[in-house]
């Protein structure tokens, strides 16, 4: 039988922690910890995303604002948005909602954001601390997210085979380089996957713990996965389905009718990685306010 890691109970428990550390610094006299987004145009799933980390942010006593912008708005404009959040001594970190319309340049707008108040971790220098072990740095929410989870579980990392499938710049590249860092909670022996990858199937069938992160619905299946591996689904897809009242239903990059009595530890697609992301968030932009306010 296979356990399900659930990323939603995980996430409440983690949100209290914050919530209490929270109430602490604010009854110390100390005003809450800020954290804002940008979203540029009206993409359903960015509007929901931005929606989910507003609230939650909320749930954990930080103050939160959303800077909204239309799809047409300029490169020139967005920058200057950028420069006002790092110089507002109010807010603490913030997020550029992903992704953005063709006509900006995607990097151009994140690596404005000032390490500082960089939350996401997304920046050059954020991504460069990260790889060196550098403590201020901001790990990429999605992977802080998966270790996290592993870590709770209590699953075994240390000398395990970790095949991460995908190689983005926010989840497959950050996820395998997290997984095979010097630390107790790592300590993996880490293959990368692609689109280039020869005989997929022969080498996630190696992996002892399976980071999927390719952005195809339900494309992992039962053939491609080692009986008692840990498995981590990172794909989220909105799947139309006219039997919902929504007009669709999720579903991730692995084929969990038929995956799931194979592994050990699965997460499930919603409330697996999803709701950690979030959290992942909330627990950099405490350390954001916590490096300013040096406590
Ligand atoms: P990207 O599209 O940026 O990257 C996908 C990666 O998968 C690429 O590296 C690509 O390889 C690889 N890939 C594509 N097809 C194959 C294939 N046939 N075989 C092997 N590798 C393949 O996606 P993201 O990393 O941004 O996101 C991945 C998924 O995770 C998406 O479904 C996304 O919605 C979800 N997601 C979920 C989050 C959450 O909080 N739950 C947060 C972020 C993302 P190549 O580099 O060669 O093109």
């Amino acid at each position: 039988m296979f356990q399900i890691m659930d990323g939603k109970a995980v996430s409440l428990q983690i949100k209290d922690e914050l919530a209490n550390e929270v109430r602490g610094y604010v009854a110390r006299g100390l005003r809450p910890p800020h954290l804002a987004a940008i979203l540029v145009g009206d993409d359903g799933a960015s509007q929901t995303y931005v929606a989910n980390k507003e609230k939650s942010a909320h749930e954990v006593g930080f103050v939160s604002s959303v800077y909204r912008y239309s799809a047409n708005t300029e490169e020139e404009e967005l920058l200057r948005v950028i420069d006002f959040l790092n110089n507002d001594d109010e807010i603490d970190g913030f997020i550029v909602q992903l992704p953005l319309p063709k006509h900006i340049n995607e990097q151009n707008i994140i690596n404005a954001i000032s390490p500082a108040k960089d939350v996401d971790g997304f920046t050059a220098i954020s991504t460069g601390r990260f790889v060196i072990g550098d403590e201020r740095a901001f790990l990429p929410a999605t992977p802080m997210g998966i270790v996290n989870l592993l870590q709770r579980y209590k699953i075994e990392t240390d000398g395990k085979h970790c095949v991460v499938v995908g190689r983005s710049n926010i989840v497959g590249k950050p996820a395998a380089l997290l997984m095979a860092r010097n630390s107790k909670e790592a300590n993996c022996t880490v293959t990368i996957c692609h689109s280039h990858t020869a005989n997929l199937a022969e080498i996630t069938r190696q992996a002892d713990i399976l980071i999927v992160a390719i952005g195809k619905p339900e494309f992992i299946t039962a053939d491609m996965v080692k009986e008692g591996a840990v498995l981590v689904d990172v794909g989220i897809h909105r799947i139309p389905d006219e039997t919902k009242k929504s007009g669709f239903h999720l579903c991730g990059d692995v084929k969990h009718s038929e995956v799931d009595e194979h592994c050990s530890y699965v997460t499930p697609v919603p409330g697996g990685v999803g709701p950690l992301t979030i959290v992942s968030l909330l627990q950099n932009t405490l350390k954001a306010y916590k490096q300013r306010f040096n406590l």
